[in-house]
């Protein structure tokens, strides 16, 4: 069996994974900041860590996983200016800031019930931990690399890196960024442009605000997820996850200060980044006015799209996307999603009816078709080579459901177990009763032959998107499968080697 791979952000290279205290895991995601509601873009980067958490369940670790509400401290540009996000909204809506967080956290939590997304272990958030910010500030100030200018405290980039190196992750060189980063309005007790918060002083507008050794304020945005996720995992953990676009700053800052704090250097061994969700290529996103909340893409209700889809159909199509390329939202694309649901869930009902016979069927190796399932999820998660994997035991079982073919009683009790693990237990896709499960009429070539013609147009779309690296693993992983692209004047086409 081939170890479990993960593509390693810090590293940039695929390594296998070790765990630092096996069988336990510590994983830590950043999770949403509560003030409005989510979008389908959030929703792709939690149901990857969903997906990642379930494997590793899977295959025997005992996951500790955290993921934070962002309640406080995140301020409008993502930057260190600004309102912030919650206290913004309070103020529109009239409402205290708490309204606004539990109003939006009971949405987030609604939204994660509907795609089936697993709680994690502990929900912290970040205005529960104030006392801890605190301390960890009083740390990396004693450390020598903060100082605080009038009430707000700053991280000193360049003493940091006299000592540590700082922009491995994101691979930024510190002396770029030094002359980069130009001196913005409001940002000049700062010693250098690129040192960030770690915690603000409020002035009288300021709803959210505690008292601190350095006067009333509130935490900088990046302090929270270094202190709940060491406070929860550790200060050296196993993993670390969050979309791709909270590399930098926010991930980068956070390594600075859980190292500058504990003096712990490495203390995240895989940092794991999920790639974007688009739409016509453009980042989905509450400011760009292309983000659909869960509800309009469940009832159709948007102008983006045709009709309305089932959550598992939007699991299913999330998933036929590795997390970690883009993923270009159309409607053609949830209907070849939704077909390819249905033949599989119509598939596995089929499974439930057969009889076997005594006699195995010498054709067909369930055990080798298992391996190649961990194989596919072995190799960074790759779920969309699982789901062509799973197609192939489809072919077995309506053969036999049609009399074709026979399978022995031992290989259906495989097949059962084969296919209850991955597809409830890995990929989390519950049955949504006979609607959706009657629809499918298409053979499963056809279906294997659709989903091939969506990955041959996903990975048109990486290569439109500059994300070479996605669309090289698509063409590499369909090649180990004996499957070659071919691109031409018209686009790019599949067939077999
Ligand atoms: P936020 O609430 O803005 O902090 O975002 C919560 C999570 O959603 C973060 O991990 C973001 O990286 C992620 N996210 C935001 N937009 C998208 C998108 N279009 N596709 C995938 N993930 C996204
Ligand atoms: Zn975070």
């Amino acid at each position: 069996m081939q170890p479990l791979q993960i593509q390693n952000s810090l590293t940039r290279k695929k390594e296998i994974f070790k765990a630092l205290n096996s069988p336990h895991v510590g994983m830590y995601v950043c999770g949403p900041t509560v003030y409005s509601n989510v979008h389908l873009g959030n929703v792709r980067t939690f149901l990857s860590f969903d997906i990642i958490y379930r494997y590793l369940e899977f295959i025997g670790y005992q996951v500790r996983y955290v993921r934070n509400i962002t309640d406080v401290g995140h301020l409008v540009g993502d930057a260190d200016e600004g309102e912030d996000k919650i206290g913004k909204m309070a103020r529109l809506q009239k409402l205290e800031p708490m309204e606004i967080v539990q109003k939006y956290t009971n949405d987030f939590h609604d939204v994660m019930r509907v795609f089936n997304i697993l709680p994690p272990s502990i929900e912290p958030t970040a205005t529960g931990h104030i006392i801890e910010q605190i301390s960890a500030i009083e740390k990396i100030l004693d450390n020598g690399y903060g100082y605080e200018v009038n009430g707000n405290v700053y991280f000193s980039v360049r003493k940091f890196s006299e000592d540590y190196s700082y922009g491995e992750l994101s691979g930024r060189k510190i002396d770029e960024l030094m002359s980069n980063s130009r001196a913005l309005d409001g940002q000049s007790e700062k010693r250098d442009p690129i040192d960030f918060a770690l915690w603000k002083k409020a002035d009288e507008t300021h709803l959210m605000r505690w008292p601190s050794p350095w006067g009333v304020g509130f935490p900088g945005w990046h302090l929270e997820c270094s202190v709940m996720s060491t406070k929860y995992l550790g200060d050296r953990f196993d993993i670390h996850g969050g979309g791709m676009d909270l590399k930098f700053p926010h991930h980068e800052c956070e390594i600075a200060q859980n190292v500058a704090a504990n003096k712990t250097e490495n203390p995240i061994t895989y940092w794991i980044h999920g790639n974007m969700l688009t739409v016509n290529g453009r980042k989905m996103a509450k400011s760009e006015g292309n983000g659909f909340t869960p509800d309009e893409l469940i009832t159709g209700n948007h102008k983006l799209l045709e009709r309305g889809y089932t959550p598992m159909t939007v699991r299913f199509f999330m998933m036929m996307g590795h997390y970690a390329s883009t993923l270009d939202f159309s409607n053609d694309a949830l209907i070849a999603a939704e077909k390819g649901l249905s033949k599989l869930t119509n598939a596995i009902e089929a499974l439930e009816r057969l009889e076997g016979t005594p006699e195995t069927n010498p054709s067909v190796d369930v055990s080798a078709l298992s391996q190649r399932c961990y194989d596919a999820m072995n190799d960074d998660f790759n779920t969309p080579i699982l789901i062509a994997t799973l197609f192939e035991g489809v072919k077995w079982i309506n053969s036999a459901a049609d009399g074709r073919f026979n399978l022995g009683t031992e290989q259906i009790t495989d097949l059962k177990t084969l296919y209850s693990g991955f597809m409830k237990d890995v990929l989390g896709l519950e049955s949504e009763g006979s609607e959706s499960s009657n629809r499918g009429v298409e053979g499963s070539d056809d279906i294997a032959s659709n989903l091939l013609d969506l990955l041959v147009e996903l990975r048109s779309d990486a290569k439109e998107n500059k994300d070479y690296a996605g669309a090289d693993r698509i063409r590499n992983t369909l090649s180990d499968m004996g499957i070659s692209i071919q691109d031409g004047k018209e686009g790019s086409s599949w067939s077999h080697e």
